[in-house]
């Protein structure tokens, strides 16, 4: 496999998606899910990708994955690179082989990732029989350390459970147990703990991050929650339909958030320093994506539009050092209309 061959340069990113463009096609119209959508990963490193839901923030996980349901969805432009090869448009074939060593997700509702009529044993055991080609007995063991390295207690006797006899909490830890069998270089988690309450939340990204550590793994974090992503991200790409409008080191955004969108985020959420302050929830809804308003797609919700929001689309550009933004005013104005 040319991709294992190839020697790793450290500079060269784990994963580098360029003006990625990703489309359904149904009868009843083109949903234009991601639009010219740009990001790297590096090794060691999490990205958090943030958005409402239909922001197509889920879909560009699912193309880089390879995963975008057929024929419907469909990259109709741009590049994916995983370690530096074009894997745009591999054969299905060549991509399986990607998955669980190089490239791993888990989803966010374990109960329907997993398979109801087998053991949770026999399910992390048939990735590594089919990839690792492990006997039956080196998959269980190893599947025993798997199990145990995500801290589910009595791990040998679990292994003959099926999913159901789990709480969620541990289904997520099968899932992540499954997911990090052989390594993978990129680790997606698509929503990993929304199902779950909060302590679980906690004891997941916690354990997630650990194991992350330890294997170096680049991790792609999609939520829609301000505080796991706050916790647990070094960079974040802030979606809102189909388009990334800002991006930056998390601790940066979240203190100075410099796209409207952003900053109406921020507003929307309880600050321990700014009690006094009421919540401001941004108005409206996120558009139908078939059929998105002309100029800036977040101008109708947006408190700071002008005449040019609704005729001209604002381009994704550095306007800080690391930092981007697609809006047509500078954090200046910005700043001076939200202290009004
Ligand atoms: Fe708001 Fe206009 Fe900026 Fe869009 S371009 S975020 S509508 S101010």
């Amino acid at each position: 496999m040319e991709i294992a061959q190839k020697e790793t340069n450290t500079k060269t990113p784990l994963v580098e998606i360029n003006n990625l463009n990703v489309e359904f096609h149904s009868s009843k119209g083109i949903v234009k899910a991601v639009e010219d959508v740009s990001f790297t990963l590096h090794s060691s490193e999490t990205l958090a990708i943030l958005g409402e839901s239909g922001s197509g923030k889920s879909t560009a996980a699912l193309a880089l994955m390879g995963l975008l349901p057929k024929p419907a969805g469909r990259i109709v432009n741009g590049e994916i690179k995983l370690e530096g090869i074009d894997i745009t448009n591999m054969k299905e074939s060549e991509r399986r082989k990607l998955y669980g060593s190089k490239l791993s997700i888990i989803f966010q509702d374990p109960l329907s990732a997993l398979n109801p009529v087998y053991t949770i044993g026999y399910q992390i055991g048939e990735t590594l029989r089919r990839h690792q080609g492990l006997s039956k007995k080196q998959a269980n063991e190893k599947a025993v350390e798997l199990i145990e390295q995500v801290r589910i207690p009595d791990a040998r006797n679990r292994l003959k459970d099926y999913p159901h006899q789990f709480s969620g909490g541990m289904q997520q830890r099968v899932m992540i147990a499954m997911a990090l069998a052989l390594n993978p270089k990129v680790l997606i988690a698509d929503e990993p703990t929304t199902a779950l309450d909060v302590t679980v939340q906690a004891q997941i990204m916690h354990l997630l991050k650990e194991l992350q550590k330890t294997n170096k793994m680049g991790l792609i974090l999609i939520s829609h929650d301000l505080g796991v992503v706050a916790e647990n991200a070094d960079r974040v790409a802030v979606m809102y339909a189909g388009h990334i409008v800002e991006t930056g080191k998390v601790r940066e955004v979240f203190q100075n958030p410099l796209h409207p969108y952003t900053l109406g985020l921020m507003n929307s959420i309880p600050k321990i320093t700014k009690n006094d302050k009421r919540l401001t929830p941004i108005q409206g809804a996120p558009p139908d994506l078939k059929s998105l308003p002309k100029g800036c797609a977040f101008h109708p919700r947006c408190p700071f539009a002008q005449d040019i929001c609704k005729s001209k689309a604002p381009m994704l550009k550095e306007v800080e050092p690391g930092r981007k933004s697609a809006c047509h005013f500078s954090k200046e104005d910005l700043t001076e209309w939200n202290n009004k």
